[in-house]
């Protein structure tokens, strides 16, 4: 059975010629898929008979399965995800006034072992395909869209959601489990499908990649899929850094620097974010921002400063809010716009690293695959 999740409108477009059918029959089947969030082919009602019979044989339209749903009180919902051999990740829908964030995972667990991390710490099990990627997006859709559906039957929701109308979920960002430049193909390949006006249509502003700093990755996404763009930058220099985000040992700070502005030819915001986690006693202090000042001098940036949600055996601890102030005040100062992570869905640990999921393997294979995949 051919997951059509797994294809972008490109590829799906190959696999129907494959099939001996028509280059349109894929737009048509695309949107069906997520513009109506559509599984099942015998909904498909302009499509024929015979082809329905055709796919109901061969193909499926699949997300992965959903082993356990969290709402916390602030509405911020968490799913966790089966993506087989014992393995979960999570995705997260952060609702505000005026838009909708999902934050998707791209690996089940993470090689790059940053500090921090709980993802981290779990070691690396696999890249995600691009049916678990998108079919994130698909699945929240179909979960919120229909929950709006049954709230317009009680007259109480916003009337804009639902099927053939605007989806619930106007922004992603890829900052769940995992690197997503290290799933480089899987991940454009999802990313095309947010963007596609025959999929989800999204703006290429409201769809961002965060990266620990895989620079030749970073590069490549400029030239095949240039999105908003995050960077986990969390030091201002290489020796902190080296410690806190190791792939810094391979491309350091100069490297990252001259990455984003060559990025930002492309980017569709004139600005990249840099995330930057606050870490007590560590990374934290007025000094450690005027080093930042001077780094960041020749990037276009925004900071965005992330408390620490602290995991298991993390050996950190989140700066006090009177440090984060002096902190953020000291980046503005000097011209920098700078905005404070709110934490969302605390009750339900769904806040940024404690994405934990269920990653079995937590071997050396880790380094390896981050050998390999560089
Ligand atoms: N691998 C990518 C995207 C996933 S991590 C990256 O590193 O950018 C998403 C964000 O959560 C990153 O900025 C990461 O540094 C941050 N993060 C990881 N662990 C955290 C923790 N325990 N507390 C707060 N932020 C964390
Ligand atoms: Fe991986 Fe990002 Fe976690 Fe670092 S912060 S270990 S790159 S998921």
């Amino acid at each position: 059975m051919q997951n059509l999740l797994d294809f972008d409108a490109q590829q799906l477009t190959v696999w129907f010629a494959e099939q001996g059918e028509k280059p349109f029959r894929a737009k048509q089947v695309l949107r069906w898929i997520y513009k109506a969030g559509e599984s099942d082919f015998d909904a498909m009602s302009d499509l024929a008979i015979s082809l329905r019979e055709k796919l109901k044989q061969i193909a499926c339209v699949q997300a992965p399965s959903v082993i356990r749903e969290e709402l916390a009180s602030d509405g911020t919902r968490k799913w966790l995800l089966d993506v087989g051999t014992g393995n979960a990740v999570e995705t997260v829908y952060i609702p505000e006034e005026d838009r909708g964030t999902l934050c998707v995972s791209t690996q089940a667990g993470c090689a790059l072992d940053c500090a921090f991390c709980s993802t981290g710490k779990q070691g690396f099990n696999r890249n995600l395909s691009t049916a678990e990627i998108i079919g994130q997006v698909w699945w929240a859709n179909h979960e919120l869209g229909k929950d709006s559906a049954a709230d317009r039957a009680n007259g109480s929701a916003a009337p804009c959601q639902g099927r053939y109308g605007n989806w619930p979920v106007t922004n992603v960002v890829l900052m769940g489990m995992g690197e997503p430049l290290l799933n480089f193909e899987n991940t454009v390949s999802a990313l095309r499908l947010m963007l596609d006006d025959n999929a989800y249509g999204l703006s290429r502003r409201r769809v961002t990649v965060s990266t620990s700093g895989v620079v030749p990755a970073m590069d490549r996404l400029r030239e095949e899929c240039p999105v908003a763009l995050a960077i986990s930058l969390h030091a201002p220099n290489d020796a902190l850094r080296n410690e806190l985000v190791p792939i810094n040992q391979k491309y350091p700070l100069h490297e990252l620097m001259a990455a984003c502005r060559r990025y930002l030819e492309k980017a569709p915001r004139d600005f990249v974010t840099f995330e930057y986690v606050m870490l007590a006693g560590v990374n934290d202090s007025v000094q450690h921002a005027r080093e930042l000042i001077q780094l960041v001098r020749d990037v276009p940036c925004k900071f965005n400063l992330i408390p620490f949600n602290p995991f298991p055996q993390s050996p950190y601890q989140r700066s006090d809010m009177p440090t984060v102030l002096r902190f953020r005040d000291a980046l503005m100062q000097a011209g920098i716009v700078t905005t404070i992570r709110k934490v969302r869905g605390d009750d339900i640990a769904a806040a940024c690293g404690q994405l934990a999921g269920q990653v079995q393997d937590r071997t050396k294979r880790t380094h390896r695959m981050m050998e390999a995949s560089l």
